[in-house]
């Protein structure tokens, strides 16, 4: 019997269900034959937003997983197909091509993609072939933890609450890796050029953002397991200090592509907790952080508008945000006059990256003090971040924005430079990002004088911008 694993954001051999079933034997007990593919679709990742750097981390995972499966003697089959109907297209012929009886995968979140499984499976059914999906992203699956009146959980602490509940009775736990027990030489499949968008992932070794985001699996297993033994001991103090390089774990892309399980994450971090009780709360602070994850991924499922850039509360639909190009181009390009600000989003440029603080401070600033509709911004951070992901940018946008799941009535400000006085104290990572202030002491790295330096004057008045935007979303609640 062959069957045909199709990666999309699982792109790991470790914990990955779709691959462990389909090494099983078949119910004759034959070993099964496992054939392995990944189907790029750029025109769509275009559609959804994804910029270079995200694009071009997941060619690297997919290249990575390719070496690993190879190792195993599982072929992995990479095809160029523009979108998700052209996904389809190819995997049905592929499975008649090569005699395939059974398609196996890990559910995605997302709309678009979970009606084109449900599309995938009445195709493929009709001509006979099985398609399987697993949960994958979640550690309950999406969607499935609700109030006891059968609603969703909108408040992230009552959501949290539920979910430590669950796990006490459903344990987390991690799927063998079944792949090194295949003892059978797995088929050696060449597809020819002519018939088919072949398509071969490359290193994109000389990107220098990318040079800074490991794509190995072997390599992020170990970071992982380096984050547990030295990193998140510190966690809850050290995780709002964007100077520090080691608070957090930086293993969002990993998590985004699906290149480390969130279970495998979710069970070290409480084997850190087994060992050494002292530090249960630094642990289970960045737990906590995992279920922020866990929380927006459930709401994509169970709110499908979310992916249809609507926001969560319906009424915040009536905000008028403002038109002003210019103003998001200096909040876009880092000139905005507020150095946190600023260095934040010069971070996102120039890493692909940017610390979790600073995005809820510049998106905060975006949507409050500029009064900029937050779809702008959600759609300049899927451009550039590496670990670009749907559910939690989206989460954390509406968030700050107001228009999510925030607890706090309406109004959420953070102030620019209240937040670098208390995380950024001696302007460390401003100096980092904006070099023109460098030289400058801390105090004034965090409020230059105006007109002193080479360095713009605040685009905006603090006072005047906060009281503006409160009242529109006042007029909200009248
Ligand atoms: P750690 O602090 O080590 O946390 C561990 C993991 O938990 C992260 O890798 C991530 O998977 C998850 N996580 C942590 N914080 C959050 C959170 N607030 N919400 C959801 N998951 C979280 N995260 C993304 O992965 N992709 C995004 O596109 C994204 N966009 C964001 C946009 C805004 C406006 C905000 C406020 C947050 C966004 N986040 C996003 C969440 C968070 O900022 C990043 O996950 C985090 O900074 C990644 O760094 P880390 O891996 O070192 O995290």
């Amino acid at each position: 019997e062959r069957r045909l694993v199709w990666f999309r954001s699982d792109l790991r051999i470790h914990d990955n269900p779709a691959l462990f079933s389909a090494c099983q034997p078949s119910d004759n007990g034959q070993p099964a034959e496992v054939i392995a593919c990944f189907m790029r679709p750029e025109k769509q990742w275009q559609q959804h937003d994804w910029g270079s750097n995200k694009q071009r981390y997941t060619e690297r995972c997919v290249l990575d997983l390719q070496q690993t499966l190879k190792s195993r003697n599982i072929p992995l089959l990479t095809l160029d197909v523009s979108d998700f109907a052209g996904q389809i297209h190819y995997l049905l012929k592929l499975c008649q091509v090569l005699s395939i009886s059974q398609i196996l995968a890990c559910e995605e979140p997302e709309l678009n993609e979970r009606h084109r499984d449900a599309q995938l499976i009445a195709s493929a059914g009709a001509i006979g072939i099985k398609c399987h999906f697993f949960n994958d992203q979640s550690l309950i699956p999406m969607g499935q933890l609700l109030k006891k009146d059968g609603t969703p959980y909108r408040v992230y602490s009552a959501f949290r609450k539920q979910c430590l509940n669950w796990l006490e009775s459903h344990p987390v736990t991690t799927w063998p890796d079944a792949t090194v027990n295949l003892s059978q030489q797995q088929p050696f499949i060449e597809l020819n050029a002519s018939e088919w968008p072949l398509w071969q992932p490359e290193s994109h070794s000389a990107d220098q953002i990318q040079q800074q985001w490991p794509a190995s699996e072997q390599q992020l297993l170990q970071t992982l397991d380096r984050f547990c033994t030295e990193g998140i001991q510190q966690y809850d103090t050290a995780r709002d200090y964007p100077a520090d390089q080691t608070g957090t774990s930086k293993l969002s892309a990993a998590l985004a592509c699906g290149k480390l399980s969130v279970r495998s994450c979710w069970l070290a971090a409480r084997q850190v907790q087994a060992v050494d009780p002292q530090y249960q709360q630094a642990a289970s602070c960045w737990c906590d952080e995992l279920l922020w994850r866990e929380f927006y991924r459930h709401l994509l499922v169970l709110y499908p508008d979310l992916c249809k850039r609507q926001p969560f509360k319906p009424e915040t639909r009536a905000i008028r945000w403002r038109h002003a190009p210019n103003d998001l181009k200096r909040w876009q390009q880092g000139k905005t006059g507020f150095p946190l600000v600023d260095a934040a989003m010069r971070q996102l440029i120039q890493t692909g990256w940017m610390h979790n603080r600073l995005r809820m401070l510049v998106a905060v600033f975006l949507s409050k003090y500029l009064l900029i509709d937050w779809r702008e911004g959600e759609y300049w951070f899927m451009q550039h971040l590496i670990d670009a992901d749907l559910a939690s940018n989206n989460g954390g946008w509406q968030w700050a924005a107001s228009t999510g799941t925030d607890a706090v009535p309406y109004f959420r400000l953070l102030s620019p430079y209240r937040q670098a006085e208390r995380f950024d104290a001696e302007g460390k990572f401003i100096a980092t990002f904006l070099p023109e202030l460098a030289d400058l002491p801390a105090k004034k790295r965090i409020k230059p004088d105006i007109g002193a330096i080479l360095y713009p004057e605040p685009m905006t008045d603090l006072k005047k911008s906060r009281q503006l935007a409160m009242e529109e979303f006042k007029r909200l609640s009248n």
